[in-house]
Parts: structure tokens; C-alpha cells; sequence
């Protein structure tokens, strides 16, 4: 050990440690500490790990030491104003002893303040944080003191006024019997500048923030590739919608969608931004009903970070991540009043402005909106401003109910059919006709997204290798297996799922259908204890029907 590097005595910082008791406090000078055990530490660190990975840990925890290093740094000329530099600087390596870090012993120290020139190597035994580490873990092959380390580059750091960097050569949680660290400025280590970011305050917030933006925007992406192909229909009302859609695509006209709700409006915009010269550029769909109306402005404008509490950095809004492309707006009606208000700004002005910023941007974007709501009305009862309407409703496009297009049911319903196959795995010879009929007479209170529901179900249902049956896409329908699904009754002889089954086991049974007649015939009246009436309902007939077909019977065996 070189000479001068004996410590001198701690005296003048034991002094600065002050307990009090009474009043609940723990000073050291006129920073107020705590006493934490390092089990509670140590399980700090475990469930940090364990939570948010190594990597993340070790830079909160050399942050974390770094910080208590730095607030150090300010009692060394406190303290030791008149001693030499290198008695100063000690006063960090004892406070760390006094603060139960480690037993620290300088082995080498070289500095200057004028030059800035710094070298320092010190030994560390018994350091708290590589008994955790050892103690959770076992051996490891990295040096796993970053509090600690933290706390040495903190400390020298402040000490010198630049970034000086301390790097574990040897540390007990790797199986030595002592830590040894070496430290210098980070520009004089080779591989410095990989080591900056556990310094850097940059935020596992930002960092989940910007996979967020990453995530929204491959969902964005990937639609298409399922929802895309639906523009299916050959009726006319939907004719004329598809027309009008393909016109507008070709120029930069702000498009309002209207419609039931389920009618496809989305897909519609889609399809206006595939057909459009922005075709290349993202298509950013945004559903302002879903939004909650504290959240609308920053999610369509943007935020600056420290906007509001919790904007933790700044993020784009979806009128940026559109840049060059089309926003599509759903369910319009729904924006609160002072969206409105900005909506209309960007629409006459081309520009957007973050929450919280000084100036505004410049955004190139295509405005598709959709409603299901009458604006009209909206307009009317004080909840949508008028302006607003008349920028929006340049060119507005209906798009008709599934109820009046019945036509294109089926060719929608074996689209999607061939979809879900695909999608789950299925192979199915198609639709009954039974199904298919009851499809044409449903009414389609949700339209074409009720319809995927239910033929995405009905695939399911399904029996691999069979076809989609009547049960299999309304299967909650009370009485369905027997009476179909219209109240009318229109539907009321559709057999049981087991009609196929029943139907060959008849045919090879060798029953001439004579025979079967008469035999389900006497059943039915067996079954009712020789009421016709009773028999009639169980056969679905009418009760002459079946005296009708009983005497006919009794006509031929006399006959016979
Ligand atoms: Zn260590």
C-alpha cells in the first residue's frame, strides 16, 4: 500500500451521524438517513430482478448508489476543507465504512484537480450486497455489487466534477474472497461508453411506452391480412357505397362513413386507404367511444413529457403516427366538445398541437371519420359542433343495413366460412341448407360483424369433416333443434343433429318407407295412449292429416 493512502482518523465524520430517537430521525450532517436491513434490501433486489430482469435492476441499483455517493461527495470539503486533496477524497471510502457498504481499503490513488486526472483501485471486503447476491443466487460469473459500485462512481464523480467510472475486477458474489474495484474517467476505459447507459436516467417507463407504440402499430399493420377482402356484395345499396368509396379514393376529400352499427365501416376505410395514393403509408384507426374522454386529446394530438402527472416522456399522438397516410376516426359523434374544437383546428389549419407544447407541427394526413349516431340530431342537442359537421360531412357515404342486402348473405357467409376453416383449422364441407335458410331469415340486429360471430361459432361447433348446421350457428336459440329459430315457425320440422345417422340407419335396415310409416304411425299413437290429437302434434301433422294417413293404412292392409 502506498504510504500516504493510511486513512486518517474518522473522527470528524462520526461526528456528523446523530440519532434521535425522539423525534424519529437519523442524521448524518443535515442529511436525514434510515436504517434498513439488508434482508429487506436483499429481498428488494431479488423481487427486482425477478420483476424487471437483470439488466434493468443492475442500473435502478447503480443509480440508487450512485445518488447516495453523489450526496457523500458534499461533506468531503466540508468536513476536510483543509486537508490535502487525497485526505478529502477519503472522507467517501470512510463514509462508506461508517454506512456498513464493505470494508474499504485504498490500495492505489492518483488525482488531480486541476488536470482532472483520477486512478483509483480500492478493496472491498465483506461488501453487504455480494453476500446477497451469492446468497440468492450462488456463484455468478458477473460482479454483482451495483449499489455499491454506484455509490464508488457517485461519489468520485461528484467529487471531480465529471463522470468517472468504477468497474468491479473481482467480487465475491463470482466466488472471490474479496470485491476490487478500479475506476477512472469513462472516456479513458476502452468500453466506456457501454456503461454510460446504467447512468442515464432513461426510463423502463419510456422504454414500455415506445413497445406499446411499436405494438399498436403491428396491430395496425396485420388487419388488414384478416379483416381484409370483407368489400363483398353484389346488391345494389351496397353497389352504389362501394362506387362512391372507390371515387373518393382517388382524391383527398375528408370522407364521413355512416351506418348501423357492425356494417363494416372500418373495412370500408381500409379499403378507401388501399384504393387511395397513400396506400404505402400507415392507416392508424382510432374508436374515440373506446377512449375514456380524460385520454382522447393526448391519444389523437400527442403529449409533451411532463404535460400532466404521469406523461413521463413525450409520445406521438395517432395524427403523428399517421403522418402520410389516413386516420380513420370512429364513432365521431362520441369525441367530447374540446376535442372537437382541436379536430377542427387540424382539419382548417394542417396542424396539430402536443399536450403541453409551445408550438404546433405540420401533419399530412387523410381524415376518414364514421358515425352511428345521427350528428344532425347531436348537432342539434348542443353535444357536436356544427363547424365541425360541415368539415366532416363533405362527402358523406351510407352504408346499407345486411337486412336490405339479403343477397349478399350467402356469398358473405361462405367468405367467412372459408376464413374461420382456415383460421381454426377446420375442414368443413360448407353450410346445411337449413343453416343457410335460417340465415337468409334472420334480421340482423349487429349486421355483417354478427354474422362473422356467428359463422367463426359455427365452425367451431362444428364436427371436423362435417358441414356447419342450423344448431352449430344458434345454438342458445330455445327449441332450436326442433323448431328452427323464427317465431313464425317457419323452420319447424328441422330434425335433430342426429337426422343424418337416423336417416341411414333406416335406409340399410331394409324398412320398405311403407313400413316405416306405419310403423312410426302406430309409435305416435302408442306414445299419446291412443289420443290423435296427441300423436298429431308429436308428428308434426294436423289431426285429420294423420286419421287421413291411418285410414289410408288400414285401406291398403285390407286390401292386401
Ligand atoms: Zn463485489
Amino acid at each position: 500500500m502506498e504510504p500516504h493512502l493510511n486513512y486518517p482518523p474518522d473522527a470528524d465524520l462520526r461526528k456528523l451521524l446523530r440519532f434521535e430517537p425522539d423525534s424519529g430521525a437519523i442524521w448524518l450532517g443535515e442529511r436525514r438517513m434510515v436504517l434498513l436491513h439488508t434482508a429487506a434490501l436483499s429481498a428488494l433486489r431479488r423481487d427486482l430482478i425477478t420483476s424487471v430482469g437483470t439488466e434493468h435492476t443492475r442500473r435502478l441499483l447503480t443509480r440508487m448508489g450512485y445518488a447516495s455517493g453523489a450526496h457523500d461527495a458534499g461533506f468531503a470539503r466540508k468536513t476536510r476543507g483543509n486537508r490535502s486533496l487525497e485526505e478529502m477524497f477519503l472522507v467517501g471510502p470512510q463514509l462508506h465504512m461508517l454506512e456498513g457498504a464493505a470494508r474499504v481499503t485504498p490500495l492505489h490513488l492518483k488525482m488531480d484537480a486541476a488536470t482532472g486526472l483520477y486512478e483509483g483501485e480500492f478493496r472491498w471486503d465483506d461488501s453487504w450486497e455480494a453476500h446477497a447476491h451469492r446468497l440468492a443466487y450462488g456463484v455468478v460469473d458477473e460482479p454483482a455489487c451495483w449499489i455499491l459500485l454506484g455509490y464508488a462512481s457517485g461519489y468520485t464523480s461528484a467529487f471531480m466534477g465529471k463522470l468517472i467510472l468504477f468497474k468491479e475486477i473481482k467480487c465475491g458474489a463470482c466466488g472471490d474472497d474479496h470485491c476490487h474495484i478500479v475506476g477512472k474517467p469513462i472516456d479513458e476505459w476502452p468500453d466506456g461508453e457501454a456503461y454510460r447507459p446504467y447512468f442515464e436516467d432513461d426510463s423502463l417507463l419510456h422504454k414500455l411506452d415506445v413497445l406499446s407504440q411499436q405494438v399498436e402499430a403491428l396491430k395496425t399493420t396485420l388487419e388488414p391480412a384478416t379483416s381484409g377482402g370483407m368489400l363483398i356484395g353484389a346488391s345494389p345499396a351496397f353497389q352504389h357505397a362501394h362506387d362512391l368509396m372507390q371515387r373518393a379514393a382517388r382524391t383527398q376529400v375528408t370522407v364521413l362513413l355512416t351506418g348501423e352499427t357492425g356494417v363494416g365501416k372500418e373495412r370500408f376505410a381500409r379499403a378507401l386507404h388501399e384504393h387511395s395514393d397513400r396506400a404505402s403509408g400507415p392507416f392508424v384507426a382510432v374508436n374515440c367511444a373506446a377512449l375514456p374522454a380524460e385520454l382522447i386529446e393526448a391519444e389523437l394530438f400527442g403529449v409533451e413529457k411532463g404535460a400532466y402527472t404521469g406523461a413521463h416522456a413525450a409520445r406521438a399522438g395517432r395524427f403523428e403516427r399517421a403522418e402520410g397516410g389516413t386516420l380513420f376516426l370512429d364513432e365521431v359523434g362520441d369525441l367530447p366538445l374540446a376535442a372537437q374544437a382541436k379536430l377542427l383546428r387540424v382539419l382548417q389549419e394542417g396542424e396539430i398541437e402536443r399536450l403541453g407544447a409551445e408550438a404546433t407541427r405540420k401533419v399530412n394526413v387523410r381524415m376518414v371519420t364514421a358515425t352511428n349516431v345521427d350528428l344532425e340530431a347531436a348537432v342539434a342537442q348542443g353535444r357536436f359542433r356544427r363547424d365541425l359537421l360541415y368539415r366532416l360531412n363533405v362527402y358523406p357515404i351510407c352504408i346499407p343495413p345486411l337486412r336490405e342486402r339479403s343477397a349478399d348473405i350467402e356469398p358473405l357467409a361462405r367468405h367467412l366460412l372459408a376464413r374461420f376453416m382456415a383460421l381454426h383449422n377446420k375442414r368443413l364441407s360448407g353450410l346445411g341448407d337449413r343453416a343457410l335458410q335460417a340465415l337468409m331469415r334472420h334480421d340482423w340486429p349487429g349486421n355483417v360483424r354478427e354474422l362473422e360471430n356467428l359463422v367463426e361459432r359455427g365452425v367451431i361447433l362444428a364436427a371436423q369433416g362435417g358441414t356447419v348446421e342450423l344448431e352449430h350457428l344458434f345454438p342458445n336459440q330455445p327449441g332450436a333443434r326442433q323448431e328452427g329459430v323464427d317465431p313464425h315457425g317457419r323452420l319447424a320440422r328441422v330434425l335433430p343433429a342426429g337426422e343424418n345417422e337416423l336417416c341411414e340407419r333406416i335406409v340399410s335396415s331394409g324398412l320398405s318407407l311403407e313400413q316405416l310409416e306405419s310403423r312410426v304411425l302406430a309409435l305416435a299413437v302408442e306414445r299419446s295412449g291412443g289420443n290423435l290429437s296427441g300423436a298429431a302434434r308429436l308428428l308434426g301433422l294436423t289431426r285429420p292429416q294423420l286419421a287421413y294417413r291411418l285410414k289410408r293404412q288400414q285401406i291398403d292392409e285390407e286390401s292386401s
